[in-house]
């Protein structure tokens, strides 16, 4: 484990690279289909088969609507899209041929077969509307901001829970990324005239990105493509070296981590990341992204931080975009102004994205504040680990025994005992409220609820092996009541 005060007292090992995750099975493979100009078949006059039919029209599909007696629905549709043309008969397999695709409002189990099986015949994939077992093909719920076009399925498991999910997607989605969407066609010819390496037209889309993300509401203007083309055009003659954020994983919990830090991950070549990080948070970063275990334990087998630093360094030399990713935040008992250092020595700009910190992980679970008029004035974060892994001796004992604080103790479980002690021996009132929580935001997380004093042999008995954040002073009595707590 980092340690703030110096060198690594650890056993060393290599960093390791982890497998690029394979694909999970999907129920259905999601593709797009270009339409435009070609031949749809839809088969029924019924007001469902209507919505296909509009559907394939927008879609800039030909649409030939076999119905011996369409519904209004149907014979209003057609009339506001040229494309969709009415032959008032019952299909017929010939109709079949040629059609990129076929759908049906079948009346019955027998046409729904006779129709599936002519178009298959016809090589045609084939939809009939409700009737999963005659499908080659589903409609999934849409967003439409075309040309970014984003279809969901559930596999007909649930399609409500599909169009619950479409309206979250479309509240997310401002109605203006349809222009967007657009200028990213229009713009992409004249980028090209520039002829940029492959990461400095990363960077352009990143940038674009980034711009569109950022814009409000407010549509492109050609200032946007000014800006973007002489961005591209400066970086193009500098040699490109990478960038390295430091990104805070917070405590576990995925959820807990800021856009920015996904955004980082969603964008990153390299990712080097500690023992902490969760998988679930890992599970987040671009599936191309190289990812680098550089563990770092209490007390088994780490990666020193020299090594950590010159990996960030050649990394970046090499132009990559380098993740540094660490649990909770980097500023805290992180190592990381040596990182920053070693990278801007190098010349490689090098930023930082906050995280959720343990202590403050903790407090959220156990649902109390940290500060408390009157009770709480100042909240302290320290370390109880030195580089040796025994106390650290220059500790401020006054402030850590003010009755008047609330303490957070990092790294503390393996020198608790005399923590303790020496606290005792300051002068801490023993019946100073205290909490142990392992774990905190996993699903496995664990508190203990002791007296300071009493806490030692609780955490003795327990003996907790996941990371654990100690936090003690008055207002930690709120907690004893907490739900899950280890209480003796
Ligand atoms: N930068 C990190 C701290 C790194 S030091 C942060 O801001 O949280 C590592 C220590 O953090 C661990 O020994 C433990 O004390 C604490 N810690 C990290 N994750 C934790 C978690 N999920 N639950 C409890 N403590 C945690």
């Amino acid at each position: 484990m980092p340690d703030a005060t110096g060198a690594d007292a650890t056993p060393r090992r290599n960093p390791s690279e982890l497998a690029l995750d394979a694909i999970r099975p999907l129920a259905n493979l999601p593709v797009f289909f270009k339409l435009t100009g070609r031949r749809v078949v839809v088969a029924g006059g019924s007001e469902a088969a209507a919505w296909k039919a509009e559907l394939l029209a927008a879609s800039g599909a030909d649409v030939a609507v076999y119905a011996p007696s369409p519904a209004p629905k149907m014979l209003e549709t057609a009339g506001r899209h040229p494309q969709i043309a009415i032959f008032l008969r019952a299909w017929a397999a010939e109709d079949l041929a040629g059609a990129a695709l076929a759908v049906a409002d079948a009346a019955n189990a027998a046409e729904a077969e006779a129709f599936a099986q002519a178009a298959r015949q016809a090589k045609t994939p084939v939809n009939v509307i409700d009737q999963p077992e005659f499908c080659d093909f589903s409609f999934g719920a849409i967003v439409n901001r075309s040309p970014l076009v984003i279809g969901i399925s559930t596999d007909g498991a649930a399609p409500v829970f599909g169009q619950a999910l479409r309206a979250r997607i479309e509240a997310l989605i401002p109605a203006n990324f349809s222009a967007w969407a657009r200028a990213a066609k229009e713009w992409r010819p004249q980028f090209s005239e520039l002829g940029a390496a492959f990461r400095q037209r990363r960077n352009f889309w990143e940038r674009f990105a980034t711009l569109a993300l950022a814009s409000g509401g407010r549509k492109p203007a050609s200032h946007d493509l000014d800006g973007l083309l002489a961005a591209a055009a400066a970086e193009k003659g500098a040699a490109t070296l990478g960038q390295v954020v430091l990104v805070g994983g917070g405590p576990g919990d995925a959820e807990l981590l800021t856009l920015k830090a996904v955004r980082a991950l969603q964008s990153a070549d390299v990712i080097l990341f500690d023992d902490l990080i969760s998988p679930a948070v890992l599970e987040l970063a671009r599936r191309e992204a190289q990812r680098i275990n550089v563990g770092k334990r209490g007390h088994g087998p780490s990666v020193g931080q020299a090594d950590i630093s010159a990996l960030l360094v050649s990394l970046g030399l090499a132009g990559k975009k380098v993740v540094r990713l660490k649990g909770g935040d980097p500023a805290v008992f992180g190592r990381t102004n040596e990182e920053i250092a070693a990278a801007r020595a190098a010349g490689i700009e090098c930023t930082i994205v906050p995280g959720v910190t343990a202590a403050l992980a903790a407090a959220a679970s156990l649902g109390i504040s940290l500060s408390e008029r009157d009770r709480a004035r100042r909240i302290q974060f320290i370390t109880a680990h030195a580089a040796d892994g025994s106390l650290p001796v220059r500790l401020d004992w006054p402030a850590l025994v003010d009755p008047g604080a609330t303490t957070a103790v990092y790294m503390g479980v393996k020198t608790l005992p005399a923590l303790a002690r020496r606290l005792l021996d300051e002068g801490l009132d023993p019946l100073t409220p205290a909490v142990m929580i392992e774990n905190a935001s996993l699903p496995e997380e664990r508190r203990f609820v002791a007296t300071l004093a009493d806490m030692p042999a609780l955490i003795a008995a327990a003996a907790p092996t996941g990371p654990c954040m100690l936090l003690y002073g008055q207002t930690l009595d709120r907690a004893n009541n907490a739900e899950g707590s280890a209480a003796p």
